[in-house]
């Protein structure tokens, strides 16, 4: 598998990876680019960020930008996720930001979040996106009886500060009405997040850009980035754009030394799915869960499941280190095995899908939506939580693009992505911090 750390590019016209969403999904195809031209904004990367951001250009700000996709819209991220509408994204916590940034500024962002999802449902509507939107709320399960209090705190904590409208479920509520698994030890219920096909949703963020004027090309990968005076060349196999302002919504699948405003300022990190066969009425009713809703763990090196509408289970967890060993079958095999640990139930159950995507993960914990000098924009470092945040990222930087301050100082508008110290040794740290985490969640 394309590795962004090793290949030199994330390849051209790529089919989409063999996995449910793409087996379940009819591909719209965009013509590449070709010959020479001059366009006032140029956006890399077709997942949901630069979709996002080309459709609120188009229909907000009175420009109409050009999308240039390396492979298939939503080929990235985008097409391979869970489908997890969640209240966030990165790695902190709303008590730490708390700590961090202080209260109203937690705040803040809580709110911005919040936007994020009616983001996502305001384009649902707006689009008609047929994207099987689930309506049965988010899960965050303890997966052993201490994190049960520790979520209990979270809940009061979001409950306090934020006025969430999150539910403390206790054990023997869950294990009666939500989910019977043998590692479900209490849950916190957000019934505001919800799931989705993720991949309708990225062809349906497509179609409403294309409709709103945005120039959508998929093959056509950026092989270089030059400058022309104060503008930016872009070269494709078959184009030459000179654009006024430019845009990376590459995200994971970021190549090193793409372009010097995000060299090293992230680290692509593999997650894995796999689906099971359809599930008989007896397994789905011993488990307990109901189709749309959607579950994450909380452990260090999480898991998250889900019943898919036609009752085969999704379940997703950390993949491998290298692109090269991504398709390999231990990790198929270790999905299945920490499946089967949670529902030893479903003993017997085959994998019909297996695929993998690189999600990017930002040295602090958070991620940036940045104007960065020249004239280059950016939004990354989503940690792997991004369906929400990628689609209001994309909204922001249509609105930075057209020269709108950001209406709220958030942290994620001041600064631009740090850098990793030691950048070259980043797979080290993941290896460590893979062993560290084996070992917390164990105990
Ligand atoms: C297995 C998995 C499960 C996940 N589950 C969830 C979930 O349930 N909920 C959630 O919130 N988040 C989830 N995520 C994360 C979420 O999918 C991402 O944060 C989000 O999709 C990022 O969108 P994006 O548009 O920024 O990037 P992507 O969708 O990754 O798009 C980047 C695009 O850039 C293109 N590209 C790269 N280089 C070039 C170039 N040189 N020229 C042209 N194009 C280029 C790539 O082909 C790619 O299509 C998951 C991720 C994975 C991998």
């Amino acid at each position: 598998m394309f590795d962004p750390l090793v290949d030199k590019a994330c390849g051209e016209a790529q089919p989409y990876p063999a996995s449910y969403w793409s087996a379940t999904t009819s591909p719209v195809a965009y013509a590449p680019a070709s010959g020479h031209q001059q366009v006032e904004v140029a956006i890399i990367g077709g997942g949901y960020t630069g979709l996002s951001c080309a459709y609120h250009l188009a229909s907000e700000q009175g420009i109409a930008p050009i999308l240039l996709e390396a492979n298939q819209v939503g080929w990235g991220c985008s097409g391979r996720n869970a489908g997890f509408v969640l209240n966030g994204t990165g790695r902190l916590s709303f008590a730490q930001m708390h700590h961090k940034w202080g209260a109203q500024v937690a705040d803040n962002i809580y709110r911005e979040y919040r936007q994020g999802i009616d983001t996502v449902e305001t384009l649902i509507k707006e689009g008609d996106i047929q994207c099987d939107r689930g309506h049965e709320g988010y899960l965050k399960v303890a997966h052993n009886p201490s994190m049960a209090s520790t979520i209990k705190e979270q809940a009061d904590w979001l409950r306090q500060h934020h006025q969430d409208p999150v539910e403390f479920i206790n054990k023997d509520r869950l294990k009666q009405e939500f989910l019977n698994g043998a590692e479900a030890h209490g849950a916190l219920y957000f019934p505001y997040c919800f799931g989705l096909h993720p991949l309708k949703l990225a062809l349906g963020y497509a179609r409403m850009a294309a409709d709103a004027g945005a120039k959508l090309h998929s093959d056509s990968p950026v092989l270089r980035i030059e400058k022309s005076g104060a503008k930016h060349r872009l070269i494709t196999p078959q184009a030459e754009i000179i654009a006024d302002k430019l845009v990376i919504a590459t995200n994971g699948y970021t190549v090193n030394r793409f372009h010097k405003a995000i060299d090293s300022r992230h680290f692509p990190v593999l997650s894995s799915i796999i689906v099971t066969q359809p599930l008989t009425s007896a397994q789905q009713e011993a488990i307990g869960l109901i189709p749309g809703r959607v579950v994450m763990d909380t452990r260090a090196l999480k898991y998250y499941y889900r019943l898919l509408p036609d009752g085969r289970l999704l379940f997703g967890g950390r993949g491998a280190i290298k692109g090269k060993d991504a398709n390999h079958p231990l990790y198929q095999n270790r999905l299945l095995s920490a499946l089967l640990d949670g529902f030893p139930q479903l003993k017997g159950v085959t994998v019909d899908y297996f695929w993998s995507g690189w999600v990017s993960v930002s040295f602090d914990d958070y991620p940036r939506i940045c104007a960065a000098e020249d004239n280059v924009f950016y939004s990354m470092g989503y940690c792997g939580s991004g369906v929400s945040f990628a689609s209001q990222a994309g909204k922001r930087l249509a609105e930075r693009v057209a020269g709108k301050a950001p209406e709220c100082a958030l942290p994620f508008f001041q600064s631009p992505l740090p850098k990793f110290p030691f950048s070259p040794f980043r797979r080290l740290g993941l290896w460590g911090f893979y062993h560290w985490g084996r070992l917390k969640d164990a105990l």
